[in-house]
């Protein structure tokens, strides 16, 4: 059968009632997440996943390291004995969303980057913290070594946890989130050091680092200007400027508060008629808010900044996935080797320890 209209997807969706899930980032647009069981953030969504007891597919409306995250944590031994053997394919409606973020942490550059490390410091004073927004290789990489994930939800609760293991952290691979959370937590900026893919970092300067940060960065939030926030808030005085910590430390610095889509949300939801907002994240969320929330003054940081990769997640992708689960010719299932899965779900665990 092909889905092509809304009608086939209502028809044949509610044949698959429970056994199927499907989920959706915030990030994703309006019409497809209309069609999502569940919204929520990265690891909200992969946390709903694992502990679905009724599904037999899962339809994942986000990018690549989500259905992965959502594979290893759905399809744990465990669980597939539970099942009898069978695991719970995850969908991936395109599988061409990527994270950019992601894909800048690639394993030859990390293991590199371990070997050069421990030609300067005692890597065993080093514990290895992934952002959840990386692959299921790096993830594996931090489990390996007693690693962890963490959020931008519970970043620093992580990293607190993170520094009373060892003397320092290698934090993979959003240097924002890992600059801001550190500052936040009051470490001095001269013991942040910036590991540079090409040029590495200097010696003396790795001697006092408690936490190494990866180069990379979402360059969604990245490109958020400081020089647009500040004008902005002169233009605006009465509006809280309320941004992502995936914002550089320049944008953060001058914002009333910061945290992840789950916290903006709650933000925006306790304000008051009236009140005024200047939002530094992604645009399809943003504008959802403007939709859903007349009574506030919402505006962009900026122009609207979109994450194409989450903006595949068109309805056409969506009806093309339960098409394949609805013929039985699946083609965009996320599947990562047990061999793997094994080591991410050491350090996936580590986090969901701290609770
Ligand atoms: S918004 Fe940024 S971190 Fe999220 S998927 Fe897009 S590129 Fe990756």
């Amino acid at each position: 059968m092909q889905i092509q209209t809304l009608e086939d997807f209502q028809t044949v969706r509610a044949r698959w009632g429970e056994k199927l899930l499907i989920l959706g980032h915030y990030y994703i647009p309006d019409e497809t997440i209309a069609l999502t069981d569940r919204q929520g953030d990265s690891l909200a969504l992969s946390q709903l996943a694992a502990s679905n007891e009724t599904c037999e597919a899962i339809i994942f409306c986000g990018v690549h390291f989500m259905a992965e995250t959502a594979d290893i944590l759905a399809n744990s031994p465990e669980k597939v004995a539970r099942r009898g053997g069978k695991r719970v394919p995850v969908l991936l409606p395109n599988f061409l969303s990527g994270c950019p973020m992601a894909n800048m942490a690639t394993m030859r550059e990390v293991n590199e980057c371990w070997t050069r490390l421990g030609q300067l410091i005692d890597t065993d004073e080093v514990l290895p913290v992934t952002y959840v927004n990386s692959s299921a290789d790096v993830k594996a990489f931090c489990g390996r070594y007693g690693g962890t994930v963490c959020t931008s939800g519970n970043a620093r609760r992580v990293l607190e946890w993170a520094l009373s293991q060892k003397r320092r952290i290698l934090f993979l691979p959003d240097q924002h989130l890992g600059r801001n959370t550190s500052l936040a937590m009051g470490i001095p900026a001269e013991e942040i050091v910036l590991w540079q893919k090409k040029e590495g970092a200097p010696a003396a300067a790795l001697e006092n680092a408690r936490v190494i940060l990866w180069e990379g960065f979402c360059h969604v939030h990245h490109f958020m200007s400081a020089e647009i926030a500040r004008t902005l808030k002169a233009q605006n005085p009465d509006a809280r400027l309320v941004v992502h910590p995936e914002c550089s430390q320049a944008v953060v610095s001058q914002s009333a508060s910061a945290g992840s889509t789950a916290f903006i949300i709650k933000e925006i939801q306790n304000a008051q008629p009236g009140e005024s907002f200047i939002i530094g994240t992604e645009s399809h969320l943003v504008e959802r808010l403007k939709n859903t929330h007349p009574e506030l003054k919402i505006q962009h940081l900026g122009e609207p900044h979109q994450c194409v990769n989450m903006a595949r997640n068109t309805l056409p992708a969506l009806f093309g996935a339960l098409e394949q689960l609805e013929n039985d010719a699946l083609e965009n299932v996320v599947t990562v080797p047990e061999e793997i899965a094994a080591d991410a779900r050491i350090a996936l665990n580590n986090m969901l320890a701290l609770g």
